[in-house]
């Protein structure tokens, strides 16, 4: 008897536990969304009037580099940017997304590997050009020979001190937030940021040769705090821009000083 006894209060207790856990959970989320809500809130419109153009790189007959798991590059890339242009948007950009799914803009009847290249890069930097874009953004993955080398990394043209600034301040944004890059941002001479007439940068956002990055870069929770960790550095571009240029400074400026300082540490925690 008293055994059946302990074992129906332990039920009950084990149930109430349950319950209690079930509830608890409950509340989390409900708080994080909230905090996700306001944190957006607070974002909305910081980016009104301005043309971003989100370039998911490769795509169609060009897989990119491929991952150590057999992952293209170019589905990523399409992933995270996809995310990106999400939250710009959220922020009140317009954005323009050089390619929405699995293809690449170069016309089937042109033949030549090299020429292929050469049409695609040259329609998704004239997009950006027709359209007088603000900003340029192209997402790429990185490969090494080796598994070790990680990390990601933005790039900007040499000469162009606005794409510089962009560069530097997304990288710092990444890393801050993703927490697991040590790299700098670095100026290349890459035919798409030669190019593009308007500050202009190429995220590598990871090396999908070191198994843990892939393995992370595939994951989509990771892959919208790139997103973010993005978005932020954007942000962080306009906020810098306006306060080294005080005569800029009009009441849409302030905001998007005042959302980027209202963060703590001005730094744009990821959802
Ligand atoms: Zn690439």
């Amino acid at each position: 008897m008293a055994l059946i006894r302990a074992v129906k209060i332990k039920k009950r207790y084990l149930l109430g536990l349950a319950m209690f856990g079930v509830l608890a959970f409950q509340l989390v989320q409900i708080a994080l969304d909230r905090w996700e809500e306001k944190n957006i809130a607070a974002m909305s419109y910081v980016l009104a009037n301005k043309i971003i153009v989100v370039d998911p790189g490769h795509g169609g007959r060009d897989p990119g580099k491929i991952g150590v798991s057999g992952v293209p590059e170019k589905e990523i890339n399409l992933e995270v940017s996809k995310k990106l242009a999400t939250v710009l948007r959220q922020m009140g950009a317009t954005v323009i997304m050089t390619r929405e799914t699995d293809v690449d803009l170069s016309d089937s009847s042109s033949s030549g590997w090299k020429s292929k290249k050469q049409q695609d890069l040259t329609r998704r930097t004239d997009m950006a050009n027709e359209k007088n874009a603000d900003l340029y953004i192209s997402i790429h993955c990185n490969a090494y020979t080796g598994p070790r080398e990680h990390g990601a990394q933005v790039f900007s043209q040499p000469g162009s001190e606005d794409s510089k600034s962009l560069a530097e301040c997304i990288q710092s944004e990444m890393t801050g937030s993703l927490k697991n890059t040590t790299r700098k941002a670095k100026q290349v001479d890459y035919f798409a940021l030669r190019k593009t007439k308007m500050p202009a940068t190429i995220v590598e956002i990871g090396f999908i040769t070191n198994h843990k990055e892939e393995e992370l870069l595939r994951d989509p929770l990771y892959q919208s705090r790139v997103a973010w960790s993005i978005a932020a550095g954007i942000i962080k571009y306009y906020s810098d821009k306006v306060s080294s240029d005080q005569q800029n400074t009009d009441d849409y400026n302030k905001e998007i000083i005042k959302t980027f300082q209202q963060q703590p540490g001005h730094h744009i925690p990821a959802p």
